[in-house]
């Protein structure tokens, strides 16, 4: 099957993935073959290429925002047996050991066994992917209008928003801050708007700007200096730590700071009377439960989540990461894999 394929870490500039004819892939126990049709590409799969992030599997296809088809259901398999066919996705979590003091909690997320699709085994920029059939979402009761492009971006950009979204406790009716306005943040705009939030957007990028506001924002801008008002409630959605210290300035009294990010930049010293008194929150926010995602993709149904995308062709990988670092892209890039 074609595949595109890190054999050895490098700037996204230097096109380090490269189109490769690979193995299909068997699916083992409980394991099912997917044949995919879109993959959307995901800031986490740029810090993997780039080298950011710890453990890396070599070579590696990545790729965690899948949508595609059940090809073939391995031994063992309960949901998905005679379901051939099926429409499905396939998120960032892979595995659990589920027997952890933080899966027992509900906190399956931050399960020290935790293992990843597109970092510890190949994910979906590839025609084919293997995964556990337990962290496969049926996708059959999403209305028509999903149509699997525009469901792949919910898959991480979706759901770890939405997680940043519930871990920014906002309260009814109240000002949630998104900083910065790429994939992430313009589906989480959107839950948001649903749920009756006013939303402010900081952004350096005038189109993201432009887009916030038509996406019915209260407000877009530059800095923080400039907003009118202090907000209850902000998500830090930019990889960029020196913003920590001017949002929680931004930030009201009890208010809470979420941080969606898997890697971030060093934050400078904080100030305890200006950035953290009064109550202030700072939290972070770590990949999602299953839950999470079942009940994403049931608000976004709901909501009528939209999320913009720009396509391109599976061979094309490097230059939709490449866009995606350079903020030339609006919304989210997705990769046309099959079909
Ligand atoms: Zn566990
Ligand atoms: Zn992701």
């Amino acid at each position: 099957m074609r595949a595109m394929l890190l054999e050895q870490i490098g700037d996204i500039d230097s096109s380090p993935l490269k189109l490769r004819e690979i193995e299909l892939p068997i699916p083992g126990a409980g394991e099912l073959r997917v044949k995919v049709s879109v993959c959307a590409v995901c800031r986490t799969d740029l810090h993997i290429v780039e080298g950011d992030l710890s453990q890396q599997k070599l070579p590696l296809v990545p790729g965690h925002q899948i949508v595609g088809y059940v090809d073939q259901v391995g031994e063992g398999c309960t949901h998905f047996r005679g379901r051939v066919g099926d429409r499905v996705g396939i998120a960032w979590l892979r595995s659990v050991d589920g027997t952890c003091r933080f899966c027992q909690r509900g906190l399956e997320n931050l399960c020290p066994e935790s293992r990843y699709t597109g970092y510890h085994e190949h994910g979906g920029y590839a025609e084919y992917v293997v995964a556990p059939e337990d962290f496969v979402y049926p996708l059959a009761n999403l209305p028509g209008a999903f149509d699997d492009a525009h469901v792949s971006p919910l898959l991480c950009g979706g759901l770890i928003g939405y997680r940043a979204l519930e871990r920014a406790a906002v309260p009814d009716g109240g000002k949630l801050l998104l900083v910065g306005f790429g994939s992430s943040a313009h589906l989480v705009a959107q839950f948001a708007r649903h749920r009756g939030y006013e939303v402010y957007v900081l952004s350096r990028t005038k189109s993201h700007q432009k887009m916030a506001m038509e996406m019915g924002a209260a407000w877009a801008g530059d800095e923080t200096g400039d907003l009118p008002c202090k907000v209850d409630s902000a998500i830090l959605f930019a990889p960029v730590g020196k913003l920590i210290p001017p949002v929680l300035e931004a930030l009201d009294r009890a208010g809470t700071l979420s941080i969606a990010g898997i890697h971030l930049s060093d934050c400078p010293p904080l100030n305890y009377q200006k950035h953290l008194f009064y109550e202030k929150q700072l939290r972070s926010v770590t990949a999602n439960t299953r839950d999470n995602a079942h009940r994403m993709l049931r608000e976004a149904a709901a909501a009528k989540v939209k999320p913009m995308v720009t396509m391109y062709d599976l061979a094309d990988a490097n230059r939709a990461l490449a866009d995606m670092k350079h903020s030339r892209t609006d919304g989210t890039g997705v990769l046309q894999v099959g079909g």
